[in-house]
Formats: C-alpha cells, sequence, structure tokens
C-alpha cells in the first residue's frame, strides 16, 4: 500500500500490543458544552476491530468536565467498546499521583469530573467555598463558573504552601464548534500571577499520565501507539515514553502544524484521520495480530514480568 508512512513506523502500528487515543478532536467531537459528540470517521470502525482482534485500548482525555464513568458511559452508547476502567481523565491521573506522594487533602477548582474521582480514591476534596487553610495542593480543572472568591481561595491555600497542579496547560481543544477554551490553563495563570507559583500539570503531556495509561492496559510504553490530535500534546507525551506517535488531522492540529515540529519531534505516523488509520492498520495487522499472539504465548514468563509495575 503507498502511504507515505515509512515502513518500520507501519510495522510498529501493525504490532502494537496496545493503543492510547486522545477523546476531542481524535475519537469525537463535542461541542462547546462539552455536549452533542459525535464519532469522526473511521473511530468507531477502528476501535471496533481492535476489541475484536483483542488489542486492548485506553481513551486518555485532558477534559475533567465528566468523571471517566460518565464518559465511558457516552462512548458506549455511541457503538465504542470500552469499559469504565479504560477510560482516564487527569483526574485519573491525579488520584494514582496523590496516593502515591501522600497527599490527601485537594483544593478542588473544579467540579464532579474532579471531585468523584478523587473521593473515589479515598482522598478528600474540598471546595473553595470550604475555605479550608489546611489543604495540602490545589488541582484545577474544567471550572467555567470561576469566579474571585475561587481565585482567594486557591491563592490562599499556595500562599499557605499547598502545590498547585492543574489538569492541563494547553490553550484550546477541538469542538465541532472550532476551538474551545482551555479553562484550567486560564485559572492556572492567574493563581501564577498573584502568588508566583507555577501549577505541575497532571495530564497530557506529562510522562506520567502515558505511565498510568500503560499500567492500566498492563504493558510497557514503549509497546503502545498514542494517537491524538495535539501537536502539543499526545505526540511528544509518545516520544517521552517511547511510543509510537500517532497524529490525525481531525481536531487542533493540521498536518502542517505536526510537519512544523522539530525532526525529531514529530509524529512516527501522520494520518488524515482514524479512518486512514484503520486502512493502514487493517492492511497488515491480522497476519502479525497472530505472529505476536504466538510470540507472546511463548514468551509469556518475561513479558509478566517486564510489564509488573
Ligand atoms: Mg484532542
Amino acid at each position: 500500500m503507498k502511504s507515505g508512512v515509512p515502513a518500520r513506523a507501519l510495522a510498529r502500528l501493525r504490532a502494537a500490543r496496545g493503543f492510547v487515543f486522545d477523546l476531542d478532536g481524535t475519537l469525537v467531537l463535542g461541542d462547546k458544552s462539552n455536549d452533542g459528540f459525535r464519532a469522526l470517521p473511521g473511530a468507531l470502525e477502528f476501535t471496533q476491530l481492535l476489541a475484536a482482534r483483542q488489542v486492548p485500548f485506553v481513551v486518555l482525555t485532558n477534559g475533567t468536565v465528566r468523571t471517566p464513568e460518565q464518559i465511558a458511559a457516552k462512548l458506549r452508547a455511541m457503538g465504542f467498546p470500552i469499559e469504565d476502567r479504560m477510560m482516564l481523565t487527569p483526574a485519573s491521573i491525579a488520584a494514582d499521583y496523590f496516593l502515591r506522594r501522600g497527599i490527601r487533602r485537594i483544593l478542588v477548582l473544579g467540579g464532579e469530573g474532579i471531585i468523584g474521582p478523587l473521593a473515589d480514591a479515598g482522598l478528600e476534596p474540598v471546595l473553595p467555598r470550604d475555605r479550608r487553610r489546611d489543604v495540602e495542593a490545589v488541582f484545577i480543572g474544567w471550572f467555567r463558573e470561576f469566579g474571585i472568591s475561587d481565585l482567594e481561595s486557591a491563592c490562599d491555600a499556595v500562599w499557605g504552601g499547598a502545590r498547585m497542579f492543574a489538569a492541563s496547560l494547553a490553550p484550546f481543544y477541538a469542538t465541532s464548534e472550532g476551538r474551545a477554551l482551555g479553562t484550567s490553563r486560564a485559572i492556572a495563570a492567574m493563581i501564577t500571577s498573584l502568588t508566583g507559583k507555577r501549577a505541575t500539570v497532571l495530564g497530557k503531556p506529562v510522562l506520567h499520565a502515558l505511565r498510568v495509561a500503560a499500567a492500566r492496559i498492563g504493558i510497557s510504553p514503549k509497546a503502545l501507539a498514542v494517537v491524538g490530535d495535539d501537536p502539543a500534546l499526545e505526540v511528544p507525551m509518545a516520544h517521552r515514553g517511547g511510543a509510537l506517535a500517532v497524529a490525525v488531522h481531525t481536531g487542533v492540529g493540521g498536518a502542517e502544524a505536526f510537519q512544523a515540529l522539530a525532526a525529531g519531534a514529530r509524529p512516527h505516523v501522520s494520518v488524515r484521520d482514524m479512518a486512514e488509520l484503520g486502512q493502514l492498520y487493517g492492511a497488515g495487522s491480522a497476519l502479525n495480530s497472530s505472529i505476536s499472539v504466538s510470540i507472546s504465548m511463548k514468551r509469556k514468563p518475561k513479558l509478566r514480568t517486564s510489564s509488573a509495575r
């Protein structure tokens, strides 16, 4: 097949043992109020093909308006074959991060999409109106209702020694109505302006987010293909983890935006949409998947060791 994709990248794509997909601009487009999802061309077919071939995948969004369970239910209603535990948001990543570091009480600048996963993990989410002085961290996510009182609570917490974290520092995300503003970047900038402290990102493109996704699947990041539309998020994260970086042009970045990246930072595979990716993958993966099954059966003890984290 003539694809313009280097043979080595194509071979890695077809041999990938798991996939990490971005949501907005990759699998679906919603409207600016985060509703009215519609599947992008080829997205349903590709994920259904993976499910049929028992190739696992995770969906990792930087959006925090909904809980992972709420997003997974919406995706299943559209026909995406995804279980709740394979849907991740920065709130899922944050819960993992805070638990590992013994951070328990977190001031949340956001709604149910953040409070739910933190509470489910046994952490103690606190709201700005609680005016607690004893929080250990401030976590900023999707928060369009944000006001000056919330800003004041967050600054008091940071001045009191709490560390600041953000779901995302991306300025935009893709919707069917064009680019929509990333609220956590704007809010983090205000708090930084007042306190001089900077936010640590817990969503894409940080490597920790990819590691949590890889652990959910149970394989090394290096065995993954990461697929996304934002030149500043999924592709750099894939490179950091040694994963295959796959760009689609259905969201924030067109072909030229990915081409404009520095030579070593470009995607290994850059395609119009999930339909084109499905064509590239489907053309050769039936044979490859049967080969990888026989290899993984032979090498099972070793693989199990390498995927233990
Ligand atoms: Mg996106």
